[in-house]
């Protein structure tokens, strides 16, 4: 037992507030926990699930004493779920949230936050396609980065507070600025997700290619897009809606470089297309050296003969 909160109240019971909760409990990092969802059949899943000590569907309710919020709600709801709450937190609670665009939650909770709580916006860098709270389990943020965006002013000690929980999960915290957060995540997780969802969008469109030889020649590379292009709609509608500029300014560099690949293709400029392509090799390197991933062929997946 690593007590660290008296009671932590989770807002949002998906794929990341599931998880933590499993964490949470595995690791004992406080007495109780508290889950609150919008639905009852959800609540009713993590119930059965085991999840919490408490449940209610009121997030009002379920903020009331505790020393911990984490607010696990796609990034569009923020604001209403900041106005559910305001008026039942304790003096000197932390609140937290995971959302995957910080500007835009930063906008919508702080203005609804009382003067003596403590506000810290967060954004853990881990994930699945899947969703819902049986999509989560333990570990999920063991060597991951958590990224936190501190509003000026924020106090030191509440920081060092909510530092410690994300370490105690197995976390690596950084601190930077909300524009700059939405602009590095831009790159690193929304463009790749938008490629995905055009590129499996537009396999589906095709007519020349017959939707079943996509599935069954779909290992050939198809297949590694379908994973990102299985998340969640709502989530990604939310983030594409709530780190418009970015992501806008992104998919134009993006445009770009893309239409130089083109002119290299039709030139037939194999140089230029061969200096790109052992460039981004060495990127995927970078990664596996930093522990981001593991070096295994094809992400690891296993193959017939592995088994003999
Ligand atoms: P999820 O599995 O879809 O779970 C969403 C949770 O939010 C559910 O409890 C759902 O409640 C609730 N919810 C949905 N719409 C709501 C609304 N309009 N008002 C109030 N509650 C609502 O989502 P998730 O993957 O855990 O993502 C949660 C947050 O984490 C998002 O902000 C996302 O950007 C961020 N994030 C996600 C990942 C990832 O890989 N998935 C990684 C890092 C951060 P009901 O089921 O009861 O409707």
């Amino acid at each position: 037992m690593n007590v660290l909160f008296d009671r932590i109240a989770l807002i949002g019971i998906g794929l990341i507030g599931s998880s933590l909760a499993h964490d949470i409990r595995r690791l004992g990092l406080t007495k109780e926990i508290v889950v609150a969802t919008r639905s009852a059949d959800t609540l009713k899943r993590a119930e059965e699930l085991g999840l919490g000590d408490r449940y209610t569907t009121s997030s009002a309710e379920a903020v009331k004493h505790a020393d911990l919020i984490i607010v696990s709600v796609p990034v569009g709801a923020s604001e209403s779920v900041a106005k559910e709450i305001a008026g039942n937190l304790q003096p000197g609670a932390i609140v937290t949230d995971v959302g995957s665009t910080k500007a835009s939650v930063i906008a919508q909770m702080q203005p609804h936050m009382p003067e003596n709580v403590h506000f810290i916006p967060g954004h853990p860098l881990a994930g699945t396609e899947k969703s819902g709270p049986d999509a989560g389990f333990p570990g999920l943020f063991e060597g991951r980065w958590c990224i936190f965006t501190p509003v000026a002013g924020t106090d030191e000690k509440a920081l060092k507070r909510l530092r410690g929980f994300w370490e105690a999960l197995g976390s690596k915290v950084d601190e930077m600025d909300a524009e700059h957060h939405d602009k590095v995540l831009a790159i690193v997780s929304h463009l790749p997700h938008i490629i995905a969802y055009n590129i499996v969008g537009t396999a589906d469109d095709l007519e020349t290619v017959t939707e079943s030889e996509v599935i069954k020649y779909s290992a050939s590379g198809f297949r590694d897009f379908t994973r990102l292009a299985a998340s969640d709609p709502t989530m990604w509608r939310d983030v594409c809606l709530h780190n418009r500029d970015a992501i806008l300014e992104m998919l134009a560099r993006f445009s770009e470089d893309l239409a130089y690949l083109q002119r290299a293709i039709r030139w037939g400029e194999g140089d230029k297309i061969f200096e790109l392509f052992t460039r981004t090799r060495a990127i995927r390197r970078s990664i596996v050296q930093a522990g981001q991933d593991v070096d295994a062929p094809d992400f690891g997946r296993p193959h017939a003969l592995d088994k003999k």
